[in-house]
């Protein structure tokens, strides 16, 4: 039988990813007795995601200078075949974050403000007994740790360790979605990397990635970070990841001698229109867990860090509320709407289209859709693009233009 230690506190963030390191500085700032933990042992580890960041974010988000990996003013985007399209601004459009320096940041800012942070600790299960709740977690020697809190956030990614999935949605088109991602960190030449560097370069085309899209990014001088991603079509047998990573590395990166510093990947889960429970109880389920990642971009840094800027002060009037006659499931009734109205209307929209595009984008002709949609885009600015990319405002492109974009015509 392992041994078992136990620890007490007002809220146990399960997931130390930007939506957990996130709350969990938040809540220690207001002076909540809140302890973080992750399964990783070192949160540089398995720093899986790409990061790519509009420039606002970092100030709406508070981010510093630390966590950047690089800046980026101009979009790129190759394919489908050879084509070549770029959009250059004469200002910074956006940053590239060093992904496992955003999470020890969090962590490091929670501690400061007298959070508790543990690492090495994989979440099992976690029940509600009276009015707290009850978590059990694993150490990598086998023993276990029950931490007994008011309330336990599920901010442990796609995984959902503590929520679960959704239940089976009632109509299958609204069950949840997958993207399958790879990515390398390379070593590269000087002269190799200052042809990708300031820029976010994208491959689009069922001969680069089909059901999905290649990227370039920039880091560090010397540094770069090369990946493809793809929505998992069960209805079709889908190349593996790693021949296709070495297919963009061979094509974009001819007759160079790159290091592969670094491999690392993951999924992408989310509803499209996120219509699942956020709450069971005093069990709440942030960022990821709650399908805060968007789909056709593969992007969910920023809409996790919004997930926890709304809950953060909905879970302090319910800790001070406590003993009061509300319930756990009352105190916590705006969270989901909260954040379905932060996401914005153009959310699901996104989900579809991105369902649409990528699930489709596997022969010539949805190559040659994709060129026509690409070639509407020559007379753009830059930050029109990022607009549209980060943005979601499709309608700029014409109220016309949607029916046909999510498949309606
Ligand atoms: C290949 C790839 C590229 C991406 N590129 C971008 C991009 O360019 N821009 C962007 O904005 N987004 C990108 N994303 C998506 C983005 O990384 C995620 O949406 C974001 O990290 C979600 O944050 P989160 O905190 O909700 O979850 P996560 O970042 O997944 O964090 C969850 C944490 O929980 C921990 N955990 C899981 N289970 C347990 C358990 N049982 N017990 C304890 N700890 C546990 C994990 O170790 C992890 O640290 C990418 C994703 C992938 C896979």
């Amino acid at each position: 039988m392992p041994s078992e230690s136990s620890l007490h506190c007002q809220v146990l963030v399960v997931g130390a990813g930007p939506a957990g390191g996130d709350l969990a500085r938040r809540l220690a700032f207001q002076g909540v007795d809140v302890i973080l933990v992750d399964r990783l042992t070192d949160l540089n580890r398995s720093a899986f995601s790409s990061a790519a960041l509009p420039i606002a974010s970092m100030q709406v988000f508070g981010l510093p200078a630390e966590v950047v990996g690089s800046r980026w003013r101009q979009w790129q985007l190759i394919g489908p075949g050879s084509a070549t399209r770029s959009w250059a601004s004469p200002q910074p459009l956006g940053v590239v974050l060093d992904f496992g320096a955003l999470r020890r940041w969090q962590a490091d800012q929670c501690l400061r403000w007298g959070g508790r942070v543990a690492l090495g600790l994989q979440a099992c299960c976690s029940h509600q007994e009276g009015e707290r709740m009850v978590t059990l977690l694993r150490r990598a020697d086998g023993t276990l740790l029950r931490v007994s809190s008011d309330w336990t956030v599920d901010a442990s990614g796609q995984a959902r360790a503590l929520l679960g999935d959704p239940p089976p949605a009632q109509r299958p088109r609204d069950g949840l979605v997958r993207a399958a991602g790879l990515e390398w960190l390379l070593q590269v030449s000087l002269t190799c990397w200052e042809r990708w560097a300031d820029r976010l370069s994208f491959c689009l085309g069922s001969d680069w990635v089909p059901q999905g899209y290649g990227w370039i990014f920039p880091m560090q001088p010397g540094v770069l970070k090369l990946g493809v991603c793809r929505l998992v079509d069960p209805q079709r047998q889908q190349p593996p990841l790693g021949r296709l990573i070495t297919e963009l590395g061979r094509r974009l990166l001819p007759g160079e001698v790159f290091k592969v510093l670094d491999r690392h990947g993951g999924l992408v889960r989310s509803t499209i229109r996120r219509r699942e429970p956020h709450q069971r109880g005093r069990l709440v389920g942030l960022g990821d867990a709650v399908s805060t990642a968007n789909l056709l971009g593969g992007e969910g840094i920023r809409h996790a860090l919004t997930s926890s800027a709304v809950l953060a002060p909905l879970l302090q009037e319910a800790l001070a509320a406590s003993g009061a006659s509300t319930s756990a499931q009352q105190a916590l009734q705006d969270y989901a709407p909260q954040l379905r109205r932060a996401l914005g209307w153009r959310w699901s929209l996104s989900g579809r289209l991105a369902r649409r595009t990528w699930l489709g984008l596997h022969e010539a002709k949805a190559d040659g859709r994709l060129d026509q949609v690409l070639r509407g885009l020559d007379g753009c600015r830059a930050e029109d693009l990022s607009a549209l990319l980060f943005g979601y405002r499709f309608e700029r492109y014409g109220l016309r233009a949607m029916p046909y974009l999510l498949g309606w015509r």
